[in-house]
This record gives C-alpha cells, structure tokens and sequence, in this order.
C-alpha cells in the first residue's frame, strides 16, 4: 500500500479540539487507502516554555540535559493524538525517536539523521495501524537522546518520507502554504502554487521560517514530493518539487533574518591559508556562516568579514579571537544591531538587472547597504535592524510579487548568457547515485565541480558609505545590459566602501565604460579590474549548513598555494574566485579531494 506522511506543527496541534482535526486528516487518508504515518511537534509554544523554564534553572544548560527536556514536548504530543485516533475507531500507536530507530549523530541540539530503520514502523503499518512519530528527536549510538535543532520535526518527517518510500509528504502548518515573504510582516504576501527545491532550500536557509532547510535537503537527495498545507482549512497547498522549466518571476520569494550579527577581521596577512584557519575553526565549533566578504589586499593587509545569526555571536565570537590570534590579525570587531534580507529567485540566472533593482528599490527608501553578496539565485544585504521590516516589504513590493507573473527586467543585449555556473548543475541520476552510496543520511552530496574562467572582476574602492551607491553602480552595468555574476560589497571601514563583481569577459571593457559616470560623480573612487580570474563552482545540496564542505575547501586551496580573491555561498555551491592561471590545479585538487571522478 503506498505510504503518506502527514506533519503536524506545534500550531496544528495546540489543544484537544486541534489534535482531533489532525487526528480526523490522519484516519482520512488511511481510510483513503494509505499506509499513514503522522509526526507531530510539540503543542504550541511548549518547546519556547521549555526552553525558559531550563533558562530559569542556569544560564548554561548542558545540551544533553537540553534534549532530554526538549523531546518531552513530542512525547507529550505524540500520546495524545494517539489517543485522539483511538477515539476515532482506528488503530494507532505512537513511537519516541527512540522507539522508531532515529539514530543520529552526537552532537547534541543540532543532531544530525545517521539512519533510520523502517522495521518496526513497517510491521505496525502492515498490523493496521496509523504510526504516531514524535518529530524532532532521535538517539546517539550510546542511546542519550538527540534534537535536530529548532523546526526539526519538518526533517523527521521528510526523513521517514524518504525512507518509507512515502508518495506523499504532506506538512500541515497555520498558513496556507509557502508565501513570496512572511505573510505574518507583508499583508499583500502571495501564496505560490509550486516551488522549487533549490528556491525553498535557499529560502528556507535566508531565514523563512516556514520550513527547516535541512528538511528540504532531505527532500531533494531522495526526491520527496513535498505539500505545505494549511491545518485549518482544505487548501491545497504548495507543492514543493523539482525545479519546472516554466520561470514565471525572476524573484521567487524575500527571505530575512532578523536577528543577524557581522563580525570582522582586521588587518590579516594576505597570503594563502586564511580562508582556511577561519572556515576550519568555525566549522569544528559547528557554526554555519553566510554572507563571506574579502576585501582586496591594501599594503599587504586584508579584512574578512563575515556574518552569523546573532545568538551564535558569542560562540562565533571566541572561534573568531583564537583564529585571530594565530593569524596574527589586528583586530576583531562584532557588530549587532543588523539584519539579513535575501531575494531569491532561478530567473535571476538569466535576467540582467535584478540587483540593480534591489538596490533602487532600497535606495528608494533611503535603507543603507552594509555588505551584499550574491549566489546565482540570490542577493542578499546586511542592513540596519532598524530597517529590516522596511527592506522585507520595499523588496517584495519592488519585484511585484503580489503579483503572479511579475515583469521581467530585460535580458541584456551584451553578451546575453547565462550567469556563469548556471547551466552546469550536477544531473539528478548523478546525485541519486553519490546519495545510494552515503554512509550516513545526512552526509554531504559534493556533486560536481566546474571552472569558469571567461570572467573578469571590476573592483570600486574609496566609495562613500551611503545610500544609493550600490544602486548607481548597478544600474550603469544594467542599462548596459551587462549579466553580473558575483557581487560582494564590503563592510565599509573608515567610512569608505568597496564594491566587487564579475562580468563576462566580453563585456568587461563595456563594464568600466559603464561605470565611468558614476566614478565621476564619486570623486576619488578608483576602478581596479582583473581580466583573467578563474571561477571555481563546488556543487551539491546544503553545502553551506555543512559547514565542514567550506573548511575543507579553504584547506585544500591553501595547501596549494592557491589565494581567494571573493567568495560566495548558497546552499547549492560554493563559489571562489581566483587567479585564472591556478584554476586548473584548484580543479584538480578539489576534484580529489571531494572525491570526484577526474577523468569526468
Ligand atoms: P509549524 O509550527 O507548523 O512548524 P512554523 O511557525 O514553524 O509552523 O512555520 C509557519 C510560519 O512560518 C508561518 O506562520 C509564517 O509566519 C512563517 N513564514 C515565514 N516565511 C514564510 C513564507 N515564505 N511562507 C509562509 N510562511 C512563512
Ligand atoms: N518542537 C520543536 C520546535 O519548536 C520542533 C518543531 O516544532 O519542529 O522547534
Ligand atoms: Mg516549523
């Protein structure tokens, strides 16, 4: 008989009236014909509750203790819808992570999924019953009981998805599926009828809280049909499934965080290794960073900048003193107070124009830019916090998407090409076969790496730290109908900023012609440019919440010598720019160390 999974979050099921209704969806389906396995999170704010109520004990639980107490909300949830089916006239019986076979790893409050054995459930299955999973929790191999991070009951159910089979996975939540933006802070937000999974992966990991990425990853290594459904009502949903080649938007949906802090590196040496001694630190202490920014090396000194979610800062903070210290930095300075706002969208692959339009839309009201970077279907800036709600809705409203099909910024008539690394995403067989052959489910999927070496960087220094520069910059480029690859802008020091980018090599002389007006209303700017840069693509799925695939990528750089002009990351690839001369050894190299057949 063929399997559904149905999820029910902490919302879904908050009180006894609430649990029937999903216990009635549960019996539906397994009167429909299917083999039903429900998970369920713990009742409404019981986690939060939990989570004080330890607060109220020490400032410092030990994250074992932390699980035990966390999981009992599941505990308690399970039980009771269990019941609620009984009540019903079916068969149910509900299970702990424990009891199922959810083995994860060690590490504790962000566990990750090592197996799960289908036994047991199957054999319940097969007696009749409807399965009740607790969400969100699992075991070690010494049997102390895991949690796999805030919203992990979304990746318990994808998990059991993918390992059942399941035909269906169906997330019932309290909205009505997955929004263009937060419909809880943008009113006008539209619900999207389909997503796919690298838009949800990507938004998911900005910041939409709607679904744990790691759930999403799940999702697209073992092919799971996803539907975001609401509890409350017969909607149908979102269904979130394989990218279609229909783009109707260039933006797909606004991701924030709100709560973001930026943490930078003065004064390092600028020499190979860098890179590597900070990704390495950060990724043992498990802390996945997002936005990278390198500023290019003045007088042999260079700045890293990167950003954290806020509450990592204190842990970020300490990695970030000690790799300071054996690099011998200058200084290390964290700043609060900021937020994370992205754009995502697959159309930006092709469009020209959309971060000028980001940018004008920002500048439009009056919102400063702290540092931007950019993947192939994101942008994302740093802001004030203070602007945060702004920028969410100067976004959504700037790409129109309230509306369904929303107007395209033109394709450019300089090169018209893709973005570089766009066209060479790894094939789903290729994946499928790199995933049969994971040790542990949640192991990272390197699925290819690609050199592009027909693009040149431009560098604007000396910029003034105001609104509006990114926008001037930009819409130059774009009016030229030059296709911009990667962006990064730097967190200003000493009032001044610098802007990045990449263009195809064709159009870079057309680039800097493009940008000479705007130099001239910036007096003292200066444009640097390197015609031959190498663009080295590391491929795969949620390579950047796996942050040792980072660490293992500075390293290998570094033991060859091999500098980092710019960086970007998405859950999707790991982007370097170098020296174009040394992209064959960094392909070579990388190749073999991620295991990849070199001969491909
Ligand atoms: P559950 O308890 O069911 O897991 P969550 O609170 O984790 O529910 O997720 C649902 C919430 O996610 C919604 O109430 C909504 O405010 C928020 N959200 C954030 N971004 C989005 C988005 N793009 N689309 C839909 N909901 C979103
Ligand atoms: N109860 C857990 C939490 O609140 C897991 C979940 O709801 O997905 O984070
Ligand atoms: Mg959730």
């Amino acid at each position: 008989m063929a399997v559904i999974v149905q999820k029910f979050g902490g919302t879904s099921v908050a009180n006894a009236e609430k649990i029937r209704a999903a216990a009635r969806r549960a019996v539906e389906a397994k009167r429909g014909g299917y083999d039903v396995v429900v998970v369920v999170s713990a009742r409404g704010h019981k986690t939060d509750e939990l989570v004080e109520l330890a607060k109220e004990i020490t400032s410092h639980p030990r994250p074992r203790e932390m699980d035990m107490l966390l999981s009992t909300g599941e505990q308690e949830s399970v039980a009771l819808m269990a019941m609620a089916v009984h009540e019903l006239g079916e068969e149910a019986i509900s299970l702990t992570g424990a009891q199922i076979g959810v083995l994860t790893d060690t590490t504790h409050t962000k566990a990750r999924i090592v197996s799960i054995s289908t036994k047991r459930m199957q054999e319940l299955l097969k007696a009749g019953n409807i399965v009740i999973a607790a969400g969100f929790q699992g075991v070690d191999a010494e049997m102390n009981i895991t949690t796999l991070g805030r919203g992990g009951s979304d990746t318990t159910a994808t998990a059991l998805a993918a390992v059942l089979n399941a035909e269906l996975c169906e997330i019932y939540t309290d909205v009505e599926g997955i929004f263009t933006t937060d419909p809880r802070l943008v009113p006008e937000a539209r619900k999207v009828e389909h997503i796919s999974y690298d838009e949800m992966l990507e938004l998911a990991s900005l910041g939409a809280g709607v679904m744990h990425s790691r759930s999403i990853e799940f999702a697209k290594k073992y092919r799971v049909q996803l539907r975001v459904r609401p509890a409350y009502s017969d909607g149908p949903g979102t269904l979130i499934a394989p990218e279609s080649d229909e783009v109707t938007s260039v933006v797909t949906g606004v991701a924030f965080v709100r709560y973001e802090a930026m943490i930078t590196l003065v004064g390092l040496p600028d020499q190979p290794g860098v890179m590597s001694t900070l990704f390495s630190s950060l990724s043992a202490a498990k802390i996945p960073v997002d936005m990278v920014v390198q500023n290019v090396a003045r007088e042999g000194t260079a700045n890293v900048t990167f950003t954290v979610a806020e509450d990592e800062l204190p842990d970020a903070l300490t990695v970030a003193n000690a790799a300071a210290a054996s690099l011998q930095a200058q200084d290390v300075v964290a700043t609060t107070g900021l937020s994370k706002v992205s754009v995502v969208g697959h159309g930006m692959q092709t469009h020209t124009g959309v971060a000028a339009r980001m940018f004008q839309v920002l500048a439009a009201h009056g919102i400063n830019i702290r540092v931007v970077t950019t993947s192939e279907i994101k942008i994302s800036v740093l802001i004030d916090r203070s602007r945060c709600n702004d920028a969410v809705q100067a976004a959504h409203s700037g790409f129109e998407l309230n509306k369904v099909t929303s107007s395209l910024p033109q394709v450019g008539c300089a090169s018209n090409g893709h973005r570089s690394g766009s066209v060479d995403v790894a094939s789903p067989e290729l994946t499928a076969d790199i995933v049969s052959r994971l040790d542990s489910m949640e192991s990272i999927v390197v699925s290819d790496i690609t050199a592009d070496i027909d693009q040149s960087r431009v560098t604007l220094s000396n910029l003034p730290d105001d609104p509006g520069i990114a926008e001037a910059v930009f819409t130059a480029i774009a009016e030229g109908g030059v296709l911009v690859d990667m962006i990064v802008q730097n967190a200003a020091r000493d009032g001044q900023a610098t802007i990045s980018f990449t263009v195809p090599r064709s159009d870079l002389d057309c680039a800097i012609l493009l940008l000479r007006e705007v130099m001239e209303t910036y007096a003292g700017s200066i444009v640097t440019s390197d015609r031959r840069i190498g663009k080295i693509s590391v491929a795969g799925i949620g390579l950047r919440s796996h942050t040792e695939v980072g660490a293992r990528m500075f390293r290998c750089l570094a033991a060859n010598s091999i500098n980092v002009e710019m960086i970007n990351t998405s859950e999707l690839k790991l982007c370097v720019v170098i020296s174009a001369n040394e992209a064959d050894l960094a392909m070579t190299q990388l190749r073999s160390e991620f295991g990849l057949d070199t001969n491909v």
